[in-house]
């Protein structure tokens, strides 16, 4: 059978059996798993570049050898050691060979359900380093409830798991990481992982991840932001050239789609010196929607390279404090995106708590990201958005070149309609701007001109206060690259 003919529905093992089947040339498992056990190891249990001595009994003498380690992240899932006996030479311990752990696959009992693909026979106990993510099944009861009594494995399904290593996309940001992978029928996942995860993998792999992040922090979101991201570079760049396969132009919405839908896994936890912690388990599958809007934000930054501004315009939503870099308002925007809620009020805390302090206002082409946004996702008129960037930047040059800042605070903190109209009406008088009146509809339910009012109010705080920094501080309008982590 080969070892695509049958999925698990678990996406690490079905993963695994990807990497196997890859790893194989399309060959069937052997009788014997462990010399696979053992060419995965070759793999991943690898030369640090550091050498130590060891004590060669037979010859009677102190002998170099390259130390090896468990490749980063994978160490953290393997916690198999090679106790091998020391002997003191001048006072000093040497081992009397270089370790080798051993990792195997000794499926004992008969008659024993694996589960993972209800296979019948001998099985293993389930290792970290066959499934890495047994969690505690009170916080994770959905996704994987009979943990509690420690799960079993047929022996094609363990050395899956263990192979599964080489599958996923990370990112490393201090003690916390990042664990992507996609999930579908294994004959279409082998496909993606051929046209999408591996060319990822090999543009990067260092300490810090195996794929080029335009940005990254400690929180889920912005990381899978991130990601998604560089996918949809390479999908727009294959697609501008004319040869999209077909599992991409699923991801596009080109065509449709043949199978299981493609869902990417995404787990984020912490290392905390003795074991890896899930924080959090999330699965995304909006795919198409989000290229969809990826394109429209490129033809609208239409400049020399949109998808740099793209990557700039979210990689701003930073602060340095001392030390640490807080990115929380990236996550904010980037989950309420991914969601499909409303970014802006975000946007809005960033401009007036970050941006004042920092003196720089909102970097070129965000507000054109945003404004598409608000058009495509948040369905507001084309027309009010407009009316909006246009009042707002007029408020916010006048109030800039009156040093009226308290006006937009005013406006920010305005609490519910009336009081939104009440600063309108302050504005008026105080900046001597006439007010839109299309701003002044007030509909039933608290809506202006066919929105919301809070949303309305957002809006105009954000081109407003953007407005202001432009003219006060010109020059510092942020094109910079912004400091990462
Ligand atoms: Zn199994």
């Amino acid at each position: 059978m080969s070892l695509l003919e049958k999925a698990t529905g678990n996406f690490w093992i079905d993963n695994g059996l990807v990497a196997l089947h890859r790893m194989l040339g399309g060959a069937d498992l052997p009788e014997d798993v462990n010399t696979v056990v053992q060419q995965i190891v070759g793999r991943i249990y690898v030369e640090t570049g550091k050498t130590a001595k060891y004590w060669d009994k037979a010859i009677g003498e102190l002998l170099t050898y390259n130390k090896r380690n468990w490749k980063e992240p994978t160490g953290l899932f393997i916690s198999v050691v090679d106790a091998v006996p020391k002997v003191e030479i001048e006072g000093k311990q040497y081992y009397t060979r270089p370790p080798e752990p051993k990792i195997q696959i000794q499926p004992k009992g008969k008659n024993q359900r694996c589960d993972f693909c209800g296979a019948l026979g001998a099985t293993v106990d389930a290792k970290l380093y066959l499934f890495p993510f047994v969690v505690d099944p009170g916080k994770f009861g959905n996704f994987y409830s009979s943990a509690r009594r420690g799960l079993k494995m047929c022996p094609r399904c363990a050395v899956a798991g263990f192979a599964a290593f080489e599958s996923w996309l990370w990112r490393r940001q201090g003690n916390t990481y990042h664990f992507f992978l996609f999930h579908t029928d294994l004959d279409r996942l082998d496909a993606l992982q051929n046209s999408l995860v591996l060319p990822l993998q090999q543009e990067a792999e260092g300490r810090s991840g195996n794929f080029n992040a335009p940005f990254f922090g400690e929180y889920p979101f912005e990381n899978l932001f991130g990601l998604l991201l560089c996918l949809f570079a390479i999908i727009r760049q294959r697609e501008s050239e004319g040869h999209l396969d077909p599992i991409l132009a699923e991801l596009t919405g080109a065509q449709a789609v043949v199978g299981s839908p493609i869902v990417l896994y995404t787990i984020s936890g912490a290392y905390g010196g003795q074991s890896f912690s899930m924080r959090a388990l999330n699965q995304f599958d909006r795919f198409q929607p989000m290229y969809r809007l990826y394109c429209r934000w490129l033809e609208r930054l239409g400049t020399e390279n949109p998808h740099r501004t793209l990557e700039q315009v979210f990689r701003q939503f930073q602060h340095r404090r001392q030390q640490s870099v807080e990115t929380l308002w990236r996550e904010q925007i980037c989950r309420a995106i991914l969601q499909q809620a409303d970014p802006m009020p975000v946007v809005e805390s960033f401009l007036y708590d970050v941006s004042v302090e920092t003196r720089r206002a909102l970097s070129y082409g965000t507000l054109e990201v945003f404004q598409i946004y608000s058009q495509e996702v948040m369905k507001m008129e084309e027309k009010l958005l407009n009316i909006l960037s246009g009042f707002g930047y007029h408020l916010g040059s006048q109030a800039a070149q009156k040093s009226e800042m308290g006006l937009l605070y005013a406006l920010r903190n305005a609490k519910n309609l009336d009081q939104f109209l009440e600063v309108l009406n302050q504005i008026q008088f105080t900046l001597e701007m006439t007010i839109n009146p299309e701003l002044l509809r007030v509909e039933p339910n608290e809506r202006i001109a066919g929105a919301p009012w809070n949303r309305v109010k957002t809006l105009l705080a954000i081109h407003a206060m953007n407005a202001y920094l432009r003219t006060k501080y010109p020059t510092s309008t942020a094109t910079s690259e912004g400091g990462e982590p």
